[in-house]
């Protein structure tokens, strides 16, 4: 049976504690650490950098720095006033050539203060400045990393019906491009990257920027797809193409701001092989794209430090010497003005990270991720089973789409393969994807590749309500152009089960109008009437399986929760092609039966029937009595104690559902109150508690409803179990008006 599938239920995370400090600007994630596969490669010690207090304590600008913007046209000598008002000297002068970078009105300084000034008070000082359209500090970025164990080998993988074309080195370490449940993974949670290269492997006439650590422009994977200056001779000391930088043969050392961008670090190297390792050529393993150019654009040294200023040049050099797409996997830091701008005006197709904080950054940002503009699309990370990797970051309005990352296979430094994981490492995924659309239509817009990834994105149940496109990239989808919708739902019929379940039954669309297959269905039921999308929106969605061939029917049962009250429901249905064209909803209504108590308290007076633990008991707060987890408190540091309920007996009852209100404050991901149910053993055994629910973060009041259909016919018992780590907590969870229902079957 299928069980509604909440927007608002929390996601319970693993995470890593990153910093206790909100306002930290100095950590930037997208990066884990590889891990040594089981084969003979032996790519380093695993190094677990930052704690907290080590970002916490590094530099997060270049004291003594402003970066200006000044006002278009400004005259040369109120610029001079300007510089002389601050004391300051122009220490580089940023160039934004009008035809790369559409309308970059005015010109960007670094600025050197002089002694005295520092660039908190010089920042104030121009903030009002007429001659300054805007000015920031030169911010120092830091690529973090993580660990990230290996993959658990040798597991069985499904026989290979792909009908896609497959490359000699399509290593099985490949899941997200390829994934037939090998490793523990699920079958076909990938890109659908061979059914992609049916159509195109890429091509040699595309440039992808990889903005990172640079990259390892020998490695024979990547050697022959690496962009080469066609204006410069390497080795003679002389910049030949005049482009400003001396014997940039393969891209550009922003952060040293020379001409060799080689990786002494790993992570470009990675990310560039996901993007675009050599395909097909035997050895190591397949990129997206079997063929790109990939230009190496090293911003930050190898220790993974970088500033604003290698930033800026790292873009615009990206952007000057004929860049498609960028890939950027980093991020983090304060919102920067000058970094959106110069993304936003240049005239690529800009890829970036969503970052590891696993966090849901519509409620604090990150960047350059978060920056809204329309030639960019921003990354989470999954899993080989298709579920969000519990350190990516995501949230419905800032990020777009997600795709593979953790445990990712690919190239780094010195001939060599490993694995890393991250939005890091999804990133690429996505660039790859980028190279291959680009490929396929050179004409494309940025607006329609970010509009075509995310309509092509495979819809997962695991990411609706976490990225935008609610889907992981799948690029075979996004190389088909099809701007024809599946035809109407026929034939939608409801009848009710069980006081708990609706059988909904019609006849299944097709890809365009009503030839081929339609790709998902969106059902939705509300006890309010469904006219409007709006009202269609609004209402309970309900995943179901993959749609049968046009004309064929389709039926599906749906768990919907018991009311003791008879109650007209509202279903209705439409159907998504590969390419998130919707077909119109159809609807139908349906009369459900009234399902009977099985156990209420509405907790007015006292703990009675309950067992407690710790610090659980009864609050009161506005005349109003509710369990809390710690009454009048903050909850209990290293805390784990439980209220288990009565003993509830469902032997008569059929889809059962246990429901209460609930409003909760508790620390993010490290404080969590566990929500089990149990069968009552038999004498002398122990009750087997099972995980139904996880709550962590806050909420405001909202009714629960937890299907308990499993534990129909037996006697059951409930409980709530608060754990929290050993510091800081908040005020904790509670839980009133609790009541099971089921329909009585005898
Ligand atoms: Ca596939
Ligand atoms: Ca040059
Ligand atoms: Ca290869
Ligand atoms: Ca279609």
């Amino acid at each position: 049976m299928l069980k509604p599938t909440s927007n608002s239920s929390h996601q319970s995370f693993q995470i890593r504690r990153n910093g206790a400090a909100p306002q930290a600007a100095s950590t930037t994630p997208s990066e884990e650490t590889p891990a040594a596969p089981s084969d003979s490669l032996d790519i380093g010690s695993i190094k677990t950098e930052p704690t907290a207090a080590v970002a916490d304590s590094r530099p997060t600008i270049v004291e003594g720095e402003v970066l200006v913007k000044t006002k278009a046209s400004l005259f040369k000598s109120d610029q001079d006033s300007l510089l002389e008002s601050l004391g300051a000297t122009v220490k580089e002068r940023f160039e934004f050539p009008e035809e790369l970078f559409k309308s970059f009105d005015g010109e960007v300084l670094r600025l050197q203060l002089p002694d005295g000034l520092t660039t908190k008070d010089a920042l104030k000082r121009l903030a009002g400045d007429p001659r300054v359209q805007y000015a920031v500090p030169n911010e120092i970025l830091y690529l973090d990393e993580m660990e990230a164990g290996a993959p658990e080998q040798g597991q069985g993988q499904a026989p290979d019906d792909s009908s896609g074309h497959m490359p000699n080195d399509l290593d099985p370490k490949l899941w997200g491009l390829h994934n037939r449940g090998q490793d523990r993974g699920t079958v076909d949670a990938d890109i659908d990257a061979p059914e992609a290269w049916a159509k195109t492997t890429g091509s040699n006439n595309v440039v992808v920027a990889v903005i990172d650590t640079g990259v390892d422009y020998n490695h024979p994977d990547l050697v022959d797809n690496m962009w080469t200056n066609p204006g410069e001779i390497p080795g003679d000391g002389i910049d030949n193409d005049g482009n400003g930088v001396i014997d940039d043969v393969h891209g550009y050392n922003a952060y040293a701001d020379d001409g060799d961008p080689m990786d002494g670090h790993s992570h470009g190297t990675h990310c560039a092989g996901t993007i675009a390792g050599q395909g097909n050529n035997g050895q190591g393993v397949a990129g997206v794209a079997w063929d790109a150019q990939i230009m190496a654009v090293k911003i930050f040294d190898d220790s993974g430090k970088t500033s604003s200023d290698a930033i800026l040049r790292g873009i615009t050099y990206a952007a000057k010497n004929g860049a498609r797409i960028t890939s950027n996997s980093w991020g983090g830091g304060q919102k920067n003005d000058l970094i959106k701008e110069a993304f936003e005006k240049s005239s690529a197709f800009h890829v970036m990270a969503a970052g590891n904080n696993g966090r849901n950054v519509d409620r604090r940002e990150n960047y350059p991720s978060g920056y809204e503009m329309s030639n960019s699309i921003s990354v989470a990370a999954t899993d080989r089973n298709d579920r969000l990797a519990n350190f990516s970051n995501y949230g419905q309005q800032e990020v777009d789409i997600a795709a593979p990352g953790v445990q990712t296979y690919s190239t780094i430094p010195d001939g060599r393969y490993g694995f890393k994981s991250g939005t890091s490492m999804a990133t690429p995924h996505v660039s790859g994807a980028a190279v291959l659309m680009v490929a396929n239509e050179p004409d494309i817009t940025n607006e329609e590749l970010k509009q075509r990834l995310m309509n092509g994105a495979d819809k997962l149940s695991s990411l609706r309500g976490k990225v935008a496109s609610g889907g992981r990239l799948n690029i075979a989808n996004s190389l088909e152009k099809d701007n024809i919708a599946p035809g109407d739902i026929r034939d939608l019929a409801a009848r009710a089960e069980s006081a708990g379940s609706i059988g909904v039954s019609f006849l299944a669309t097709g890809d365009d109008g009503y030839e081929g297959k339609a790709n998902s269905y969106e059902v939705r039921v509300s006890e309010q009437p469904i006219q409007t999308l709006e009202q269609f929106l609004a209402a309970t969605p309900y995943d179901l399986g993959k749609p049968v061939i046009a004309g064929e029917r389709e039926e599906f049962r749906l768990a919907v929760a018991p009311s003791t009250e008879e109650r007209t429901m509202h279903v209705a249905v439409r159907a998504f092609d590969n390419l998130s064209n919707a077909s119109p909803f159809a609807g139908s209504e349906v009369t459900v039966p009234a399902a009977q108590l099985a156990f209420e308290d509405s907790i007015e007076v006292d703990t009675q029937g309950w067992t407690t633990e710790g610090t659980w008991g009864i609050e009161t707060t506005q005349g109003k009595a509710v369990f809390s987890d710690s009454p009048g408190e903050l909850s209990p540091n290293e805390a784990n104690q439980s209220i288990t309920s009565p003993v509830i007996d469902l032997s008569t009852f059929k889809s059962s559902a246990l429901m209460f209100d609930t409003s909760y404050k508790l620390e993010e991901e490290f404080d969590q109150v566990h929500l089990e149910v149990a069968s009552v053993p038999a004498e002398g055994e122990e009750a087997e508690w099972a995980e139904v629910k996880a709550y962590t973060g806050s909420a405001d009041p909202k009714h629960e409803v937890v299907d308990l259909s499993g534990y129909d016919g037996q006697k059951v018992q409930f409980r709530f179990r608060l754990t929290t780590d050993r510091s800081y907590t908040e005020d904790g969870f509670n839980f009133d008006n609790v009541r099971v229902l089921g329909q009585k079957t005898a």
